[in-house]
């Protein structure tokens, strides 16, 4: 199926063709692990998600890179000053920084996980690739890309390099000098930044390396252009990340990779927009209040019910996050985890029909091989549910593939509805229910609910059906 993506570079929706037949290598910038990832990076993180599914499904072999950026990340990215973030959350929270590193990364894993975000085939650490990193500064050095500021560390001069800016339309002026306060003066233009930071004299960092230009740590860009090109080669096909991240970031990374590579690094550039909140403000971990997916836990949604929401967007558009927004989406999707829980429990399992599960598969893959509209495929799923010519084998065999293809474990969550409705509930349960049901024949409609809401509070619902009321257990 012919496979369709936004590239931030051509400002195209392009037709994706690969760099090797059957192959698909890309990099995403991963979380810097100083806090919680916020449900904004997440957000990313599940797009990314939905962008490598696509491929497989397409029958691509994916090697998907997500870097882990444990070091020299600093409070103003935009212009290599201010704290260390890592160091910050270490003072935070009175650990070290590997402490740190390692609490936040564990962390972060276990939301990727719960929302059933693939792990990527290789997660490097930034703290791993130092030597790498010296050596790309060193290779920039030596083309005469560099230039030192004392005290401070090794700039790279965007000013050598011609095509510098590319991926945001050329268009730089005004970049930073707008939204700074302050301007480092040594540097040779406002765009250059940071290759290796020297540490402070007067202070000793935690985490400090030797180089050849003197003790410091890398700059925050030069991670992510020393460790694709090292897993994924010195050409590959898609890089990623956040919609924040072209101006500055991946900006510094083309301009530090093209002059090594010798030619275009990376083939398609795709961005993510952001979650914001209801008045359009980014979810930002700087902030200092931001939500993660805890606060979606400890609110009684499914994880799942996240992930839906996003799905129900398109990645070039900012999302609003709200908690009415939440149980829209919660409704939604359990809705569909109901009809495929009766399909399941379907007592005349019937031949699956190859003709119709493949115009079903098309009909569900091909929006999302169109630049990822995910929410297009979702409208197809719910007629696929009205479908009454398709049987239940195929409809169970096509959730299979959705379930493969969105991760949104429609079938497992089924499954749990269908466990959870044939377990019987504990006697004290039941003489609520029918208390609940002489108070409604009484037309005691406050009694009722009162007494509905005590047999949820013990983890139980009442549904009330046409074959009279059911009790079932929450999932
Ligand atoms: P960070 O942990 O800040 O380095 O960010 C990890 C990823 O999340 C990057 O790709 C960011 O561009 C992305 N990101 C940051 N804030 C948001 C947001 N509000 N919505 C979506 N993605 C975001
Ligand atoms: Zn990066």
């Amino acid at each position: 199926m012919t496979i369709k993506l936004f590239n931030t570079m051509t400002r195209k929706i392009e037709e994706f063709k690969p760099l090797v037949a059957g192959k698909m290598g890309f990099y995403s910038c991963g979380p810097t692990v100083y806090h919680y990832a916020h449900i904004g990076n997440l957000r990313t993180m599940i797009h990314n998600d939905i962008l490598k599914r696509m491929f497989i499904e397409n029958g691509y072999d994916v090697h998907h890179v997500m870097n882990i950026t444990d070091v020299g990340h600093l409070t103003s990215d935009d212009d290599d000053s201010g704290d260390d973030k890592m160091e910050r959350g270490a003072a935070r929270e009175n650990k070290s920084v590997w402490d740190i590193a390692k609490f936040y990364t564990d962390e972060f894993l276990h939301d990727y996980d719960d929302l059933n975000i693939m792990r990527p085939t290789d997660m490097p650490r930034a703290t791993d690739y130092i030597a790498e990193q010296i050596e790309l500064v060193k290779k920039l050095e030596e083309l005469g890309y560099t230039y030192e500021i004392p005290d401070d560390g090794i700039y790279y001069d965007t000013s050598k390099f011609a095509a510098y800016g590319a991926l945001t339309g050329g268009s730089l002026s005004g970049n930073r000098a707008g939204a700074r306060v302050e301007f480092n003066d040594a540097k040779r233009n406002p765009t250059d930044f940071a290759l290796w930071k020297f540490s402070p004299r007067d202070k000793k960092r935690q985490m400090e390396w030797d180089s050849p230009w003197g003790v410091g740590f890398p700059g925050w860009h030069a991670e992510c252009s020393a460790m694709s090109m090292k897993l994924l080669g010195n050409h590959f096909d898609i890089h990623t990340g956040g919609e924040d991240l072209s101006r500055v970031h991946h900006t510094n990374e083309i301009a530090q990779s093209e002059p090594i590579t010798g030619a275009p690094w990376v083939n398609y550039w795709v961005h993510f927009s952001f979650l914001v909140d209801k008045s359009g403000e980014k979810m930002s971990k700087s902030n200092g209040e931001f939500l993660g997916l805890n606060a979606v836990r400890n609110r009684g949604y499914d994880p799942m019910i996240y992930r839906y929401f996003i799905l129900l967007g398109h990645y070039q558009t900012q999302l609003a996050f709200s908690w009415d927004a939440m149980d829209a989406a919660a409704n939604g999707y359990k809705n569909i985890i109901r009809r495929v829980a009766d399909i399941l429990t379907d007592s005349a399992p019937d031949k699956m029909d190859v003709e119709k599960y493949n115009v079903w598969h098309d009909k569900i893959l091909s929006p999302v091989s169109d630049n990822m509209k995910t929410a297009e495929a979702l409208v197809q799923i719910q007629e696929l549910l009205r479908d009454k010519t398709t049987n239940a084998s195929t409809k169970i065999a096509l959730f299979e593939f959705i379930d493969r293809l969105l991760g949104l474990q429609f079938i497992d969550r089924a499954k749990q509805l269908n466990d959870a409705e044939s377990e019987t509930a504990p006697a004290e349960i039941v003489a609520l229910a029918n208390e609940r049901a002489t108070a409604k024949a009484a037309r005691d409609w406050a009694r009722a609910d009162e007494l509905r809401a005590q047999i949820d509070a013990a983890g139980w619902t009442v549904v009330d059906t046409r074959d009279g009321t059911k009790i079932v257990k929450k999932i």
